[in-house]
This record gives structure tokens, sequence and C-alpha cells, in this order.
């Protein structure tokens, strides 16, 4: 077994640890990071291949993300295969109310950007490629941290091979997701909220142009959103769709044959991006919120989903992760410059303090929009359609609507 000593390991090179080890390379301090990602990094010039941050799901950057991407010189390079999002079209299916919010009336180049995540995954990870001093294993998978003395120990074992691998650090993020449990064998509770429902994924191609229109529908049955997307190679319109259900009718929708699946999709949809024509790769993903119960620990940081894992309908979680992360990588700059450990743990509960109001108030907006639209009781129904309604009548409401929406709430 070999050793290295680094200032911060970052366990998982997903959307959120792979930020982070850019993030912190773009700032340049602290010096020595190590990032450990259990698959092989991905190669843009090579087949696509899923992994759990990269697979077949789109990500509706909010323009905060692009801001921040942009500052981490990745921006560029995303906005190639990104599509903005002109406008949002909300409405409730076989209800009155509905609301547009559009980005030229509220003075903004669009409301977000729609990325696939492989393209993001490629970004990304040529990004921690490109990073200076910053050491890369993967794919090798962690299976313990542990801390000695004012040391955190993390142990790797390399795919290849029976190499182990005991990386000490001040610091060790953890950004392994919602599932994979170093939080939890560190003895960190999550709390968990099953919502009863799966999200079933899958790109979908369309006859009309989609003119940078996302629709987001809430149903009894759950809510569905359509993404725009950039076009695909051959020319054709499509979108990224999210559709909501129980799990008995998720699993059944994802097994039907593609007409009648196109043929239902299209009578919950309806025609406003034209008829339907194809359908990729169906994806089920059930949905809870889950919270860790501390995000910070001498030595320890929980990042992303590790942290807290939202349901995906009001776009939020990745978002949210990255002013996680940018704060994180703020707040550990500035130790840095006091002569500060970056484990240490007044470091790390300032940058706790620091994001407890964004996190609060995102999390509290992505669990409310579900379960206000989602209920079928009637004052709710109609307390909806009132604040729908309310919401076109209502410039400054549905203004500040969109500075949820786009990310720039906190700004
Ligand atoms: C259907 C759906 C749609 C979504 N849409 C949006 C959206 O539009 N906008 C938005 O902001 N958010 C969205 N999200 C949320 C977003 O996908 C998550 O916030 C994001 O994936 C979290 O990334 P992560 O890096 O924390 O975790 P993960 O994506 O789970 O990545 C964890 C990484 O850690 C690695 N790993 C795990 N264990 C180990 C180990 N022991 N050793 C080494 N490596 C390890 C894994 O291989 C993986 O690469 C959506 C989520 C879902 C489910």
């Amino acid at each position: 077994m070999s050793g290295d000593s680094h200032d911060i390991v970052i366990v998982g090179g997903g959307m959120v640890g792979a930020s982070l080890a850019c993030a912190l390379a773009a700032g340049g301090r602290p010096a020595r990071v190590a990032l450990v990602e259990g698959f092989p990094l991905l190669d843009r010039t090579g087949p696509a291949v899923y992994q759990p941050s990269f697979d077949a799901r789109s990500t509706a950057l909010s323009l905060s993300s692009a801001r921040f991407l942009a500052r981490l010189g990745l921006w560029e390079d995303v906005r190639r295969h990104a599509q903005p999002i002109r406008r949002i079209h909300v409405s409730d299916r076989g209800r009155f109310g509905s609301t547009a919010m559009d980005a030229a009336e509220e003075g903004l180049e669009a409301l977000g950007y729609v990325v696939e995540n492989q393209w993001l995954g490629n970004v990304l990870h040529d990004g921690l490629r490109a990073c200076a001093n910053l050491t890369l294993l993967a794919p090798a998978r962690v299976d313990a941290v542990r801390r000695r003395a004012d040391r955190v120990i993390v142990r790797a074992k390399l795919a290849h091979g029976d190499e182990e691998r005991e990386l000490d650090a001040g610091l060790a993020v953890i950004a392994d997701g919602a599932r994979s449990g170093l939080a939890a064998a560190l003895g960190i509770v999550a709390q968990q909220q099953d919502y009863g429902q799966q999200a079933l994924i899958a790109n979908v191609a369309h006859r009309l142009a989609h003119e940078g229109r996302a629709f987001e529908r809430f149903t009894d049955a759950g809510p569905m959103a359509m993404l725009p997307l950039v076009d695909a190679p051959d020319g054709s319109a499509r979108s990224a769709l999210v559709w909501v259900q129980e799990p008995g009718l998720a699993e059944q929708a994802r097994a039907l044959p593609e007409p009648e699946f196109l043929r239902r999709l299209q009578q919950r949809f309806g025609y406003r991006l034209g008829r339907l024509l194809r359908v990729g790769e169906r994806h089920l993903y059930p949905l809870s919120l889950t919270r860790a119960t501390e995000q910070a620990r001498a030595g320890i940081v929980l990042l992303g989903n590790a942290a807290h894992a939202l349901h995906p309908v009001a776009g939020q979680g990745f978002n949210l992760s990255l002013r996680d992360v940018a704060v994180l990588a703020q707040t550990l700059e500035e130790a840095c410059g006091r002569g500060e450990a970056p484990g240490a743990l007044a470091v790390l509960e300032r940058f706790v303090a620091r994001q407890r109001a964004d996190q609060a108030r995102t999390i509290g907006f992505s669990d409310a929009l579900p379960r206000i639209f989602g209920s079928g009781l009637l004052p709710l129904a109609a307390a909806r359609d009132l604040g729908l309604i309310g919401l076109d009548l209502l410039p400054a409401a549905r203004s500040l609507l969109v500075r949820h929406a786009t990310g720039l709430a906190g700004e």
C-alpha cells in the first residue's frame, strides 16, 4: 500500500465533485488536491458511456450556474451544446390557470440553459485533466474514510489490479452521491422522505421547433416537464422529458412499445410541440428528498447529493450544489490565505453558515412545488388556479418566481 499527502481529497468525480476540483484549481488554493472517482473519466472522442452523474439525463442550468461555469473557464465549451430557455410555460392540466415566464420580458438573455449530462461530463472531465496540481485516481473506489489525529485517511482501491492507496488529507470532501454510503459509514444520518414517485426521463423528437420553450405541466398524477434541447445531429427538434408518476405507472410507461408510449405522452402533453415522433432510451429514477443531518465535522464535509438530493421538478439540485461548490471553494481559499487548516471545524462551519439560508430556501421551494401542484385536494387545487392566474396578473410576483427558477434569487 502506498501513501500520499494532500490538502484535500474529493471522493466522487460526478457533477459536483468534478466542479469542486475545477473551482479549487481556478482559485489556486489549497494547492494539493486529489480526486477519486469510481468510473473511468469520460472521453469525448470515444463512445458515450453512462455513469451515475453523466447518464441519459439532461440538466437545466440556472443563469447563476452558467456564470459560475464561465468563471471556471468551462462555459464556452458547455454552451456549444446548451439550449437557451427563452420561455417557460407552466400549466395545470384540466384546470383554469396557466402562466408563462419570458426571458425578454424579464430583461434576461435566457431563463436558463438545458444541457445533456453526457456533454456536461465531457467538459467537466476534460476540465479535471487540465487542472494543475490535481492528482486523479480513476477508476478507483474509496471504501473507507477515517480520522487519524488531525488528518483524514481515505482508502482507495484501484479498479485495475489489487493496488490500494491510502491518501491522507486535511479535508475529505464526500461527493459520492445519494446512495453510496460513505457518509453513513461515518455515522452521518440521512433523513429520507420518499415522494412515492418515479421520474421517467427520455429524449423526445417532435414535429414543431421548440423555439426555446420549456413546458412544466402539473397533473393530479404528477408533474411533467419538457425541456428544449439543441437539435439532434440530423436536424430534428427534440426535448428532454421528465415525467413523474407513481412507480407502477412509471414502470408500465417505460415498458410500452414506442408507438403506444408516444400516443399516451401526446395525450398527456398535448400538441404544443406538434406530433411527437420518436422517443429515445427511457430511464427511471425513484424520487425522495434526502438530507444529511450534518454537513460538516472536523476534516469532513458533504457536498452534492450526499448532502441533499431534491425532487427534480424544479431543476434545482445541481444548481444549488454548484452554489455550495462556489462558496466552499471561496471559504477554503480565504482560510488558506489566513493560514487556517482547510479541515478546521471553524472553517467548515463558516461554509455551512454561509449556505444555510440558500439551502433552506431552495430545498423548501423544490419540496413545496410538487406538493402544491400534485395535490388533488379541492382547496389546494383552487389555490393553485388562483396562484397561476395571480402570477399572470402580477408581474412583480412572476419576476420573483423567475428569479428563483433562474437561480438569481440569492444574488
Ligand atoms: C431525473 C432527474 C433530473 C434532474 N434534473 C436536474 C436539473 O434539471 N437541474 C438541476 O440542477 N439538477 C437536476 N437534477 C439533480 C442532479 O442530477 C444532482 O444534483 C446531481 O446529479 C448530483 O451530483 P453528485 O455529483 O452530487 O452525485 P452523483 O451524480 O451521484 O455522482 C457521484 C459520483 O461519485 C462516484 N462515487 C460514488 N461512490 C464512490 C466511491 N466510493 N469511490 C469513488 N467514487 C464514488 C460516482 O461514480 C459518481 O461519479 C436531476 C436529478 C434527477 C434524478
